[in-house]
Formats: C-alpha cells, structure tokens, sequence
C-alpha cells in the first residue's frame, strides 16, 4: 500500500504498546519534582525568535544552526522552542511571578525542536523534562537541583550513571581566565577547527565543549577554570560540593564542563553514561544568575536543568529496567444479541466508574471471534452474555489465567466481581508461598 508520506526526518512516534514506558518516566518526574516543591509550567511551543537569541545565545550551536525558525502568516518570526528555560523565565517575568514568595521552583515536561543531524540519541523532535529555581542564589539551590535529577535516576533504578561538576566563575573571575584561553588556543590556531576558530574570539569557553577529537585533544592541555576562580565562586562551588557529600551523591569534577555564555554562572553539571554512545549526557545543567536580567528583568538568582526524556529511555532499555505493567483489561463482556450487547454496555459503564478496564464489542464479532479477541488483549477475566444468560439471570464469569469458573448472578455481578479479583489474588499469592499482601497492589486503580 502506498501511504501518503512517512514522518519527518529525526522524528520519532510512540506506538501503544510502548507509550507505558515513557508515561512510567514522566510520572516518576513529576511525582520527584512535586516532592521537592516543584509546580508543572506549560509554556507555548514557539515563541519569538529573538527571545531564544538572547535567551539560549547568539553564539552558541543551537541559534547559530539548530533553530527552526519560520515567518508566520503575519510575518512575525518565530520559532519552534529548542530548550525549556527562555520560555520558562519569559513567563515569569511576564506574569510578574518575580512578586510571588521565592524561590519559584517550576518544572515542564515538553517537547522541544532542533535541526540537527539524527542519530541515537538525537532527534528532531526530541523531549525533554526540566527544572528551573528561580530567585535561589545559595549553594543549597545549586545542591538542592542536583539532588532532584539524582533522584529521579535513582526512583526509574538507572545505574552507572556519572556525576560530573565544575564552576565556571562568574563574569568577574572568567575575564582573566578568559584571557589565559585565548593565549593558550591562539598557538594552536591552524590546528582548531573553523567553528573553534570562529569561537576564539567571541566564547574561547566553548572550545573546550567541542566534539572533534583533535580540538579536544588541545583543550586537553588548556589552562582550568578552577584555577582562576575568584573568592566568593570558590566558596560557592566548596559550598555545592559540601551539601552534596552531606547527602551521599557522588560526583567528580570535570573542568571540561563548560556553558560557555556570560550569563552562565558558577555550577554546571552533566549525568553521563558511556552505554549508549556519542550521545551519553542525559541531564545537562547549572546557574544562570544573569539570565534572567538579560532577558529584561531585575537581576535574580537562578539555577536549573533539562533532561532528554529519550536518551534516558535509550539507558533504561539498554540497561534493562523494569517499568511497572501497563494496565490490562480486568474484564471483557462478550455479547450475542442487541439485548445482551446493551446489557454488556450498561454493566461496561457501572465497572469503568469503580476504576475497572472493562471492554465489550464494538465490531460486531461472532462469540467466538470475541473471545478469541479477549484473549489476544490479555483480558484477566471474561463473561458470555446472550439470551439465556439474561433469561435465567446466571452467568459464568471466567478467570483467563487459571481457567477457574464463578457462577453468579447478573443482577449483583457488579457488586461480586472485584471481590472475586481479590479472591483470586490471594489465592494466587498463597500458591507462590506469599503472604504479606498488599490489596492495594492487587487492584491496581480499582478502588
Ligand atoms: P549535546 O551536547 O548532546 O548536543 P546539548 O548540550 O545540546 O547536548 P542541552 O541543550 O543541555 O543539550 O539539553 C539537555 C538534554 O537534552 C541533553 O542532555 C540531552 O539529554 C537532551 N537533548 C539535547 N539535544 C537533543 C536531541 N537533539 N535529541 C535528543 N535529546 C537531546
Ligand atoms: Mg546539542
């Protein structure tokens, strides 16, 4: 068959029967985030263009070649946002959330958009959940955000994974070191490749950031941050690394780590594994105290993190994690007849109410087509409604697992069926030898 056309380049669809794996990691994010205070922000997909120029930088990868930027029929520019955080500070400076009590600790969980070349681990169309504390400008912040990824890789049972930290100063301590970059690149000039070459003199920084082994081969030997931190950024990042030994996270510093834009400040931190490739950062973050003035409020503190929802399920794949089941179908009401059928519909909306995944025919199949069905959706239970059964008022509930059958009664089913579930866990549980049981486990949503 010819379809119309296939998806977009470097896009990606979450078919139903893997969706339970993504909504597992979302709902462990959320349920982290919202432990720690964080309340969920929901920002548009695209703003205006200049707003992630001056938010995300000028002279970075992402404005410089990864935007999707188009005019609209109103010939405004706008783009389709790349990364959470411009739209996030452009809302709380617009809503005046600046006026609430601070720190505002939010969290999104969007989809985000870059033109770059796909491959594992980096999509067109990629998602991404994050956090940003806005108005924090203590060590605790910056611990307390760490702490947050750290555990949330710790909730989904993620190992391996690798902490690594350093301080980029503040614009004050970056000049001289600055400097000493620029001294020490100028000399490696033919070698450096044209965008490193191009970066020597506005972001020096970023070269130390760049993927070409011979460019990090140089940044190697190239003068460290650390050594040039001023007084108050020493103690902040000896503060960080304090509150991270008093809550046992592991770290290493790695003078690599860069944010190569004057508003970055102090902190950055990346989770990286080495199992699943090139594309090894999860979770890239830091501070940026002058964010947010940049972006046209009074100067406050703030400090966050972005995490790429697909690169993490690549690691849990490769690592073979456990998400819990999806939920399955507790009962499929197979009909014969429109008495039945309506029967089956009205029974299907009293158990849905109680929580219950219920399912009926909505294809008009013979009975046995039916159960065939029920059996190919893993249903736990099945019941045959026709005329005899609605005559006589008695039904045969079916246990799809065990085989085992009830004979009751249509009239008070509802009210039995969950009773029966129960029932039947525990004597489930009992044949494996288990007796500490937990009923809330057992029925799922079912309340
Ligand atoms: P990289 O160096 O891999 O390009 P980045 O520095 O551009 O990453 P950030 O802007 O810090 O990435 O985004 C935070 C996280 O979002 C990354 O650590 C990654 O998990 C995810 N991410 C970034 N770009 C992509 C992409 N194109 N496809 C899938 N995930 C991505
Ligand atoms: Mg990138």
């Amino acid at each position: 068959m010819a379809y119309i056309t296939g998806s977009v380049k470097g896009t990606q669809d979450t078919l139903p029967a893997e969706s339970f794996k993504i909504q597992y990691i979302e709902s462990a994010m959320r349920e982290t985030a919202e432990n720690f205070g964080y309340r969920e922000m929901r920002t548009p997909v695209f703003e205006h263009t200049e707003l992630f120029q001056r938010g995300v930088g000028e002279t970075t990868d992402v404005v410089q070649k990864e935007m999707y930027t188009f005019e609209d029929k109103g010939g405004r520019s706008v783009t389709l946002r790349p990364e959470g955080t411009a739209g996030a500070v452009r809302a709380f400076l617009e809503h005046g959330l600046f006026n609430e009590a601070l720190p505002e600790k939010i969290y999104y969980l969007t989809s985000c958009y870059r033109y770059e070349k796909p491959q594992a681990g980096r999509l067109r169309e990629f998602h991404q959940f994050g956090i940003e504390c806005f108005g924090a400008g203590t060590p605790a912040a910056d611990a307390e955000v760490i702490s947050l990824a750290h555990e949330i890789f710790n909730y989904l049972g993620i190992k391996n994974l690798s902490l690594e930290i350093n301080s980029i100063g503040c614009p004050e301590c970056r000049k001289e070191y600055h400097r000493a970059l620029k001294e020490y690149f100028e000399g490696y000039k033919e070698e450096l490749c044209q965008t490193c070459n191009s970066r020597l003199e506005r972001n020096p920084m970023r070269i130390l950031d760049c993927k070409s082994p011979v460019c990090s081969k140089i940044a190697e030997g190239a003068p460290v941050i650390l050594d040039y931190l001023c007084e108050d950024c020493r103690a902040h990042f000896e503060g960080v690394k304090k509150l991270l030994d008093a809550m046992e996270i592991e770290y290493s510093v790695n003078s690599r780590i860069v944010r190569g834009l004057d508003y970055y400040t102090r902190t950055v931190f990346e989770f990286v594994s080495s199992e699943i490739g090139a594309q090894g950062t999860v979770c890239g973050g830091g501070r940026y105290d002058g964010l947010i003035e940049e972006m046209g409020g009074s100067p406050l503190p703030a400090c966050g993190f972005a995490l790429g929802l697909e690169r993490l399920l690549l690691l849990m794949e490769k690592q073979q994690s456990e998400f819990p089941e999806p939920k399955k179908c507790d009962l499929y009401i197979a009909s014969m007849g429109e008495n039945a059928l309506c029967r089956a519909a009205a029974l299907a909306k009293e158990l849905r109410s109680e929580g219950l995944c219920v399912q009926f025919d909505t294809v008009g199949r013979s009975l046995k087509a039916q159960m065939k069905y029920a059996d190919k959706i893993g249903a736990l239970y099945t019941v045959a409604l026709g005329d005899d059964e609605i005559e006589s008022g008695n039904i045969t509930l079916k246990n799809m697992n065990s085989k085992s059958r009830h004979e009751m009664s249509l009239s008070d089913f509802a009210d039995n069926f969950q009773s029966i579930i129960i029932k039947d866990a525990m004597s489930d549980f009992e044949s494996l030898g288990l007796d500490d049981i937990d009923l809330q486990s057992i029925l799922g949503g079912a309340e």
